[in-house]
C-alpha cells in the first residue's frame, strides 16, 4: 500500500522559513491582488490567499474591478501597479471575464513583480535553469519529490498534461534534474497511447482535470504518483488519478484534495517573498 504525499505538512515547514526570512531581513511584502468580477472560482482563491499572507506577515491588497473591465483597462491598472514602489507583487486572479485574455495581460506584469511566475521572462529563465519564480503548482510538485528525497537523475518521468501553467514548466524543471520526461497530453490519448508511456512511470504526474482518466491497472509497481487534477464529482473532490487501485501499486501517492493543492499557494508566497528580496 503506498505511503501517502501530503501537501500540508511540507507547506508548514516552507512557511515557517519565509515567516522567519521575513523578520530576519526585516521585509514588508506587499502583494496586491486583481480580481475582476464575482466569480465564486476567483473569490474562494482570493479568501486562502488572504488568510495564508495574514498569517505569514504579508500585507494583501485585494482590488476588486468591475465585471465589464475592458483588456485595456486591466492593463493600465497593472502598470500603474508596476510603478509603485511598495508593491512587491501581482497577480491577476483567475478566471476572467471572457473578454480579456490572460495570456496577454500577464506580460505586462514587470518579471519581477509576477509572483505567479507566467511572464516569458520566467518562463525563459527555466530553460536556462536560472528561474528564481517559478509557476507555483509546477514548483509545488517539485517540493514533494523532494520531500521524500527522490534523486531524479535517469528516472522515467511520465507528464500527462502540457499547459503553460503546469506541464510544460514542470517538464523543464524536472529535466534539469536529469530526469527522462515523457510529456503526454490529449493528442496522446487520441493515438490510443496514453497506457504504453503511464505503465513506464517510475514517476508519474498528472494535470488534466478528467476524473477516472488514469487507471489503476496502468501504475507501475513502486512508483511515485503525483495528481494534480482537480474534479468535482457529485460534490466531492477527486482527482485525476484512480486512487484505491493505484494505491496499491504506488509506493509513494498523493491524495486529493490534500496534496499539490495546499502548497501551491504556499509557493505563491515564496514566490513574493522571493521578490521581495531582490527589489
Ligand atoms: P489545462 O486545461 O490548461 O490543460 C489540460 C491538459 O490536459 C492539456 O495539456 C491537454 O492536452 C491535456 N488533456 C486533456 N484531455 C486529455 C486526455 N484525455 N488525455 C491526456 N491528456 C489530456 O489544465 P491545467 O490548468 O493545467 O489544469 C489541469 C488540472 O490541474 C485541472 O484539474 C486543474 O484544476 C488542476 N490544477 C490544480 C492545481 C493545484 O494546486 N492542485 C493547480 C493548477 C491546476
Amino acid at each position: 500500500m503506498a505511503k501517502l504525499l501530503e501537501g500540508k505538512p511540507i507547506a508548514e515547514k516552507i512557511k515557517e522559513a519565509i515567516k522567519r526570512e521575513i523578520s530576519e531581513r526585516a521585509l514588508k511584502p506587499v502583494l496586491a491582488s486583481i480580481q475582476v468580477g464575482e466569480n465564486p472560482g476567483a473569490a474562494a482563491y482570493v479568501k486562502s490567499q488572504l488568510k495564508l499572507a495574514e498569517s505569514l506577515g504579508i500585507d494583501y491588497q485585494l482590488h476588486k474591478l468591475g465585471q465589464d473591465t475592458t483588456e485595456n483597462t486591466l492593463i493600465d491598472f497593472i502598470r500603474k501597479l508596476n510603478t509603485e514602489k511598495t508593491v512587491n507583487g501581482i497577480i491577476v486572479q483567475m478566471p476572467l471575464p471572457p473578454n480579456i485574455e490572460y495570456k496577454k495581460i500577464s506580460q505586462f506584469i514587470l518579471p519581477e513583480k509576477d509572483v505567479e511566475g507566467m511572464h516569458p521572462v520566467n518562463i525563459g529563465k527555466i530553460v536556462f535553469g536560472t528561474a528564481k519564480i517559478v509557476p507555483c503548482t509546477a514548483q509545488a510538485v517539485m517540493e514533494l519529490l523532494a520531500s521524500i528525497n527522490l534523486d531524479l537523475y535517469g528516472k522515467e518521468v511520465v507528464v500527462v498534461g502540457h499547459s503553460e501553467i503546469v506541464g510544460k514548466p514542470l517538464s523543464l524543471l524536472l529535466l534539469e534534474k536529469f530526469a527522462t520526461v515523457t510529456v503526454c497530453h490529449i493528442g496522446t490519448s487520441k493515438a490510443g497511447k496514453l497506457d504504453s508511456h503511464v505503465k513506464k512511470a517510475e514517476v508519474l504526474i498528472v494535470a488534466v482535470g478528467k476524473a477516472g482518466l488514469i487507471k489503476g491497472e496502468w501504475i507501475k509497481e513502486g512508483s511515485v504518483v503525483i495528481d494534480v487534477g482537480i474534479n468535482r464529482i457529485e460534490g466531492k473532490i477527486v482527482g485525476d488519478v484512480e486512487f484505491e487501485a493505484a494505491e496499491k501499486k504506488a509506493e509513494y501517492i498523493t491524495p486529493v484534495p490534500g496534496g499539490v493543492g495546499p502548497l501551491t499557494v504556499t509557493m505563491l508566497m515564496r514566490n513574493l517573498a522571493e521578490a521581495a528580496k531582490s527589489q
